[in-house]
């Protein structure tokens, strides 16, 4: 399939949850900054893996979004994190879990992807790659906010918490971006801190290749948010990339969304791009933040409600 004109795409997400009022004008200046910052860079020539990971980077230092800075603590009030990017043109990816004290995982998960035989380093293994390759270690509490220590306090201790529900009713701010370059290639990063109050090593979706991300120059590329227990049972982004080859971009996206309703119970949402160029994005949650830039080079961002 051949894209419909030369011109890039970009499309990035902070999360889909119920994202209370007060919360989306941070939202919606975050992920409005990522493609702010990134896009010029496309329109410049940059490939579309960099596009990603530079727009990652940005969701990932905003302590607005739960990944990099401000991320969710676990069970005993630590931060671990979960990234991953993916080159459509060679299905090559690099991914990290439960990584501590870096503020850019994408940054090493790419390093991962590149610079390694391997896809995917957890855990103190990929600590020590991180520094190995030049990553700046951060003491803990660099990546910790007020808010997500005072969420920590409020839900340690609660027998009613689940980490699933939140996804309906409190935080999920994962972060990811799809993009397409001049070129036509296509490439996607996720980037996020789990759950809250997951317990200490426990991997999500987000760094399961065809769960938290898939990109296949022949298919489209998607990033995934939500709830991760149940978006890799149904490898989510995969499931939306197979839909793009028979559906239009939006009709595959809902249907992605909808599997995951309709098997799993679960909740979430996706974004992504066909081969053809064409946005998509589907939610089942509250609310999903996202911008885009437009054919024209116009940003859109929204938070966007649930219509369904
Ligand atoms: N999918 C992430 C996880 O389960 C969380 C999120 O999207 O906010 O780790």
């Amino acid at each position: 399939m051949q894209k419909q004109s030369n011109s890039p795409r970009l499309i990035v997400h902070g999360g889909a949850w119920n994202i209370p009022a007060d919360y989306h004008a941070a939202h919606l200046a975050g992920v409005k900054a990522a493609v702010e910052q990134t896009y010029p860079h496309l329109l410049d020539g940059a490939s579309a893996l960099d596009a990603v990971e530079m727009a990652v980077q940005v969701l990932e230092a905003d302590p607005t979004f739960d990944a990099g800075r401000g991320a969710f603590l676990n069970a005993v009030g630590e931060v671990e994190l979960d990234a991953i990017i993916m080159d459509g043109r060679t299905l090559n990816f690099g991914a990290v879990a439960a990584l501590q004290n870096i503020l850019h995982p994408v940054g090493v998960a790419r390093q991962v992807m590149e610079q390694t035989e391997h896809n995917l380093l957890v855990g103190a293994g990929a600590l020590d790659f991180a520094r190995r390759s030049g990553f700046n270690e951060l003491p803990p509490e660099e990546l910790l906010t007020e808010r997500e220590l005072e969420f920590f306090r409020q839900i340690q201790n609660d027998p009613a918490f689940r980490t699933h529900h939140p996804f309906k009713e409190g935080p999920g701010d994962t972060v990811g971006a799809v993009a397409m370059d001049k070129a036509g290639n296509l490439a996607v990063a996720t980037s996020t801190g789990g759950t809250a109050r997951k317990l200490p090593g426990r991997v999500g979706d987000c760094p399961i290749v065809g769960a938290g991300a898939y990109a296949d120059n022949e298919r489209g590329a998607v990033s995934a948010t939500g709830w991760g227990e149940s978006i890799m049972k149904v490898l989510l982004s995969k499931t939306v990339c197979d839909a793009f080859a028979a559906a239009d971009a939006m009709a595959a996206a809902r249907q992605g969304i909808d599997t995951l309703a309709r098997k799993v119970n679960g909740l979430g949402g996706v974004i992504g791009i066909n081969a053809k160029g064409e946005y998509a994005w589907a939610h089942n949650t509250p609310y999903m933040a996202m911008a885009y830039a437009e054919t024209e080079g116009a940003i859109k961002i929204s938070i966007r409600a649930r219509t369904n």
